[in-house]
């Protein structure tokens, strides 16, 4: 079994973004030579996430007007874990959006529905982050 794995480095210039990351996982998958296996995407920072949807700006809108009323940023007094920080919406956005994307690898490609995308979303940005793409296969 063949195993690979590669750290994708983020950096934007808002605090909230959602940024297509397929293309730079497709790069890993055809570095890797796996052609049969699973490849997983995950954010290495409890702020940020990694979520598989559709690639249109008016959903990514929606999720922007949807998180900001589930938890709002500010007021930032409004958190318990703003004390220190003022980035307690974050940690709660990265947790309704997820951590990971799983996918299948078929034939050396992402096995994706018609519409499935892999997306980086940031909810505390401004500075380098990561995201992890192991696969394993053969
Ligand atoms: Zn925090």
């Amino acid at each position: 079994m063949k195993s690979y794995r590669k750290e994708l480095w983020f950096k934007t210039d808002t605090r909230r973004a959602y940024i297509n990351i397929t293309p730079q996982v497709k790069e890993c998958l055809a570095e890797s030579g796996i052609r049969e296996g699973i490849l997983l995407c995950n954010a290495m920072h409890i702020t940020a996430s990694v979520f598989i949807n559709d690639d249109e700006p008016g959903l990514h809108n929606d999720f922007e007007a949807w998180l900001e009323g589930l938890a709002p940023e500010k007021p930032y007094s409004r958190y318990q874990h703003n004390g220190f920080e003022d980035n307690a919406d974050a940690h709660l956005k990265r947790t309704v959006m997820g951590r990971e994307v799983m996918v299948a690898v078929t034939g050396g490609k992402l096995d994706f529905g018609p519409w499935e995308r892999i997306f980086y979303g940031e909810f505390d940005g401004k500075r380098r982050k990561r995201v992890l793409v192991k696969i394993i296969g053969e």
